[in-house]
């Protein structure tokens, strides 16, 4: 890098949670070295919904420096141990997908094999009993501290994200310019992006550009037309409807997806409210259907109007285009069934700070930045489809077209591997642990026909034995901790009064 060079410009258009995690980040990570401008537009405002997060987050915060109680506190924050299906698989089913580890696996075998094993001989219980935090989670308790090792993630406000983030950066130097961007100016010849014109006539130049737009994608697709490869065809719903409503009972330390007839319902509760949705595929249900669906389903009175909001899955063909990298839902969007939106703004801020292109832009360093980011995509989406085709529902048409459709050959794989021999794996650029796939693929009904052959090795008694010392003491562990709610109002400052 020449140390002469003027620092670089880089221009952020889009102030929702992506501008201003990017915002956050660049100016904590590498304010010395750039000059970090953020535009927005308070008039055209955010999506506003974007609730619920992954362990990721906590990575994410801890390397910006971020105090997790006074996040907490700013975003109403709750904490978060997975997230219950309610009939997936079939109506009147429920499964756990937690963020913990699944019993004690060894080099050989992971642990649900010697848990198939012990089933097969009519031992052992539930697999969740074989979780710590699925198990907290289901007694409603938390606790957390600096040794703990418990996983988890957060629900959060996610304006107020927005909000706190914002002090983040700016108090590392951004610069927020208020505005509507009118005009995206080009270089004639290369295409690049050269500069932001406002509303106002004010342009702002930059060498590398952000487009954190939202589904307009202003920059990515308005100006420089990168094209977008379609997902619908795996994953038809194309719509939600969300509505914030008082909290009727003490948070829940879990997300609950619960599937309907053309989709599936969202319960995210925060601190003081509880964030709610319905996603649904818009072939089947109406607007107005869906809207009454949503009522009749919420418990406490709503705070907000309903408020529909249409996507379309899939992505875009390059994260990274010319000078212009794309986070957030300009770069495209998988539903948000496992909450993966946040995590992929924030693993792709870690590539681009890895990449960043301090001495010019260069084809390699685009395309292996475009390559990972696509990679990791398409797992996510591997993994959501996998919860729609698994499914055994006959109350409607649209689960058995998800039943009866054609999947991605890398889903296939996966599939017919735990099926025919219960093996499950997790990629280099895989999101998802063995331990999440396997949860997923028993919640909904995906027997294997047999187990790793190490599971016998252990004689009966013994394998009996080290499941019941380790439900004993997984139980034991989570009958000493607060209620969920008992930590939250002591962890910062006390939840609103309901
Ligand atoms: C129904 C639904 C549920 C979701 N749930 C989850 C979840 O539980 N977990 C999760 O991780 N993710 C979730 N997501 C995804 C999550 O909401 C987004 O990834 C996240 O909010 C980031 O949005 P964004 O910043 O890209 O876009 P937005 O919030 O839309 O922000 C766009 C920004 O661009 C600005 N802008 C646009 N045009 C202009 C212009 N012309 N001039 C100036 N400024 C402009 C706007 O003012 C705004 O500041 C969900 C998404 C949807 C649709």
């Amino acid at each position: 890098m020449n140390a002469d060079r003027p620092k670089q410009r880089v221009v952020i258009a889009g102030g929702g949670t992506a501008g201003w995690l990017v915002a956050a980040a660049l100016g904590r990570l590498l304010g010395q070295l750039i000059d970090v401008t953020l535009v927005e537009s308070d008039e055209i405002g955010t999506i506003g919904v974007g609730e619920s997060t992954i362990p990721t987050a906590r990575t994410f915060h801890r390397l910006l420096g971020i105090d997790e109680r006074a996040f907490m506190q700013a975003t109403n924050a709750s904490f978060k141990l997975g997230i219950a299906f309610e009939d997936w698989g079939a109506v009147g089913e429920r499964y756990f997908h937690s963020f913990g580890v699944l019993g004690r696996s060894t080099w050989m075998a992971d642990f649900h094999h010697i848990w198939l094993r012990a089933r097969d001989e009519g031992d052992g219980s539930a697999l969740g009993d074989y979780c710590f935090e699925l198990q907290a989670a289901e007694a409603g308790r938390f606790a957390t501290s600096d040794k703990a090792t418990i996983n988890y993630a957060y629900h959060l406000d996610a304006s107020a994200y927005a909000g706190f983030l914002r002090g983040v950066a700016e108090a590392a130097g951004v610069k927020r310019i208020e505005g509507r961007i009118a005009d995206v100016r080009q270089a004639a010849e290369s295409g690049f992006i050269t500069g932001l014109a406002l509303q106002s006539g004010q342009v702002i130049e930059g060498d590398l550009f952000i487009d954190c737009t939202g589904f307009r994608g202003l920059l990515i697709e308005g100006a420089l037309e990168t094209g977008y490869e379609d997902w619908t065809h795996w994953l038809s719903t194309d719509s939600a409807i969300a509505v914030q409503t008082q909290a009727t009972t003490d948070a829940r330390p879990y997300t609950r997806a619960a599937a309907h007839r053309a989709g599936w319902q969202w319960q995210i509760p925060l601190r003081h409210r509880v964030g709610n949705g319905l996603v649904f595929a818009s072939e089947f249900v109406s607007d107005d259907e869906a809207a009454a669906m949503l009522a009749e389903r919420v418990d406490g009175a709503m705070l907000t109007d309903p408020r529909v909001i249409r996507f379309r899955t899939g992505r875009r063909s390059k994260a990274w285009n010319r000078n212009c990298v794309a986070f957030g839902l300009s770069s495209g969007f998988v539903e948000p069934l496992e909450s993966t939106s946040i995590h992929l703004i924030m693993i792709g801020i870690m590539r681009l700070v890895k990449l960043f292109p301090f001495d010019g832009i260069n084809e390699a360093l685009v395309d292996r930045y475009n390559e990972q980011s696509q990679r990791e995509l398409e797992g996510i989406r591997d993994f959501i489809i996998l919860h729609y085709h698994l499914n055994r529902r006959s109350d409607s048409p649209f689960w058995s077209r998800c039943r009866e459709m054609a999947i991605p050959d890398t889903l296939a794989q996966r599939i017919a591997l735990f099926e025919e021999s219960a093996q499950a794996y997790q990629d280099a650029h895989d999101l998802f642990r063995v331990d999440s796939w396997v949860q997923v693929m028993l919640g909904q009904g995906l027997e294997p026909k047999t187990h790793h052959p190490m599971a016998r090795l252990m004689s009966r008694d013994q394998r009996r034995q080290a499941l019941g010392d380790l439900k004993r003491n997984i139980a034991s562990a989570v009958a000493t901790m607060p209620s969920h709610q008992a930590f939250l109002d002591q962890y910062g400052a006390a939840s609103p009064a309901r």
